[in-house]
């Protein structure tokens, strides 16, 4: 009798414990839209709509080689601290773009601690989320990014965020591009019974990288859809509202899970 009740304890509990993770229902149509790379259009184009709209945004900001510093292709500290203060989240996304999975410990710190110190000295909200240079990632950058107390941190993969089963820190995402529209207005269905839908965009148009280019007419028409169908649009750190990160930290990182494109 006594092996039966300790068996279904084993078998229950995790389900319970589990179920706490979600600390608010997750309405339908809840989406997070994030914007990585820190092209010059997120400034000029995308953050001005998104206010006009009334949704916020994560932007993963990184220097990226080679041409940061021209500002005709990238934003700058500055134009990033404004995006902080008109409410925006900033994230991390590398000092240099790399590959995380391609690092040892001390340079995964190195690349986070860069970004943080700038944002630090920027007086910009210390980044909780992160987001992997082309989707690259490994058990040690999973643990660094704990050590550092880090929320979130979004890959790829295309498919809807499931907090029940999903690492926060493997929240998969779709990337909007110029010839995937169909594809991402699929995408968009999937945001209910309690599936997140995050998406990546890259550059309102991207100069410097055209195969992740999204033109803004396109990008125009998903702002209008979302708003006109009621999607609530969020920021990647927002999810908190929802999840309970620590709870949520004890799922098992599936690595083995595609979350590349
Ligand atoms: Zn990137």
């Amino acid at each position: 009798m006594q092996k039966h009740l300790i068996l279904l304890l084993v078998t229950f509990f995790p389900l319970v414990c589990f179920s706490q993770i979600i600390k608010k229902p997750i309405p339908d149509k809840l989406v997070v839209l994030t914007f990585d790379d820190a092209p010059a259009s997120h400034y000029s184009l995308v953050a001005p709509l998104l206010k006009e709209h009334g949704f916020a945004a994560t932007f993963f900001v990184c220097e990226f080689p080679p041409n940061y510093a021209d500002s005709s292709l990238y934003m700058n500290w500055r134009q990033i601290q404004t995006l902080d203060k008109m409410g925006f989240e900033i994230g991390n996304h590398t000092q240099s773009h790399t590959h995380v999975d391609q690092l040892n410990e001390d340079e995964i710190k190195f690349q986070l601690s860069y970004i943080e110190n700038k944002c630090d000295s920027l007086e910009i909200s210390s980044p909780k989320s992160f987001a992997y240079p082309g989707y690259g990632l490994d058990s040690l950058s999973l643990r660094v990014l704990d050590s550092k107390d880090y929320d979130f941190a979004r890959a790829g993969g295309s498919r809807a965020y499931d907090p029940l089963k999903d690492h926060p820190f493997l929240i998969p995402s779709w990337a909007p591009q110029a010839e995937n529209k169909n594809e991402i207005m699929a995408a968009l269905q999937e945001a209910k019974n309690g599936k997140i839908v995050v998406l990546t965009f890259h550059g309102v148009p991207d100069l410097e990288h055209p195969w992740v280019n999204t033109p803004p007419e396109l990008f125009k028409s998903y702002l209008e859809y979302l708003s006109k169908h009621n999607y609530k649009v969020i920021a990647l750190k927002d999810l908190k509202e929802f999840i309970n990160i620590p709870l949520a930290k004890k799922l098992h990182p599936d690595l083995s899970k595609s979350l590349k494109n």
